[in-house]
């Protein structure tokens, strides 16, 4: 047990915004962030490994752990179940006296604003919604209909940005990394003057209202 207790910081974005490369160079960079591994009845992608990248289970096996209250927060995305357990935030924070990044969808993130009052909410943007559609079809994996699907998706979950605390926006990646990395800094300090700052660049009101009116020019 340490004395210090961490600090969950909950990242969602749309889908096709970047989210997966922002965190995972977060985390290379932050040696004090762990990543929350979560549960999902997924099949592992090429590459991926079990109990690092997440717990991959079996639907009954999903099933059962929400039965029994494992999850803090759960969802279903793209007909998969995903799930933050307790013990997967309880470890980085309680026992290491780490903070820890969330990667997940904004159903779930809503549930985290319910549940974990202790949290903040980072929401990563495409610089617009052109360029999201480019780098979905960027992709080339998937059909047209898939695309729109996505898009209409992630029209609904840019909703969510109303309950975020703030807002990067993923135009270049090495600014998108450093201003979650500055956020978690500051969050972390509780530095007042740092903090102020931060809201200034990041906080959701400004932040997205810039990015509302670059869109509009
Ligand atoms: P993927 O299958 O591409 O790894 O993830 C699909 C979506 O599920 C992504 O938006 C990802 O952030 C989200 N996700 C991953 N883990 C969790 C989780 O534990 N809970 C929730 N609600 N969403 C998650």
């Amino acid at each position: 047990m340490t004395e210090r207790m961490g600090i969950p910081f909950v990242l969602a974005a749309p889908s096709g915004t970047g989210k997966t490369t922002v965190c995972q160079l977060a985390l290379q960079r932050d040696p004090l962030l762990d990543f929350s591994i979560s549960h999902t009845t997924r099949s592992p992608r090429k590459g991926e490994v079990d109990q690092e990248d997440y717990h991959f289970v079996s639907a009954a096996e999903f099933r059962r752990l929400v039965e029994s209250g494992a999850f803090v927060e759960h969802a279903e995305y793209n007909a998969e179940n995903y799930g933050t357990s307790y013990e997967a935030l309880r470890v980085p924070l309680e026992q290491r006296g780490h903070d820890v990044l969330l990667e997940i969808e904004v159903q779930g993130a809503a549930q985290m604003r319910e549940r974990r009052p202790d949290a903040r909410f980072i929401f990563l943007l495409p610089p617009n919604m052109e360029e999201l559609e480019r780098r979905l079809r960027c992709r080339g994996t998937d059909t047209e209909e898939a695309i729109d699907r996505r898009l209409a998706m992630a029209d609904r979950e840019l909703e969510a940005v109303r309950f975020f605390d703030y807002v990067v926006v993923n135009e270049v990646l090495e600014e998108a990394v450093s201003g979650v990395l500055a956020i978690i800094s500051a969050e972390r300090d509780a530095d007042e003057a740092s903090l102020e700052k931060i809201r200034g660049v990041y906080g959701r009101g400004p932040a997205f209202a810039r990015w509302q009116g670059a869109m509009g020019s």
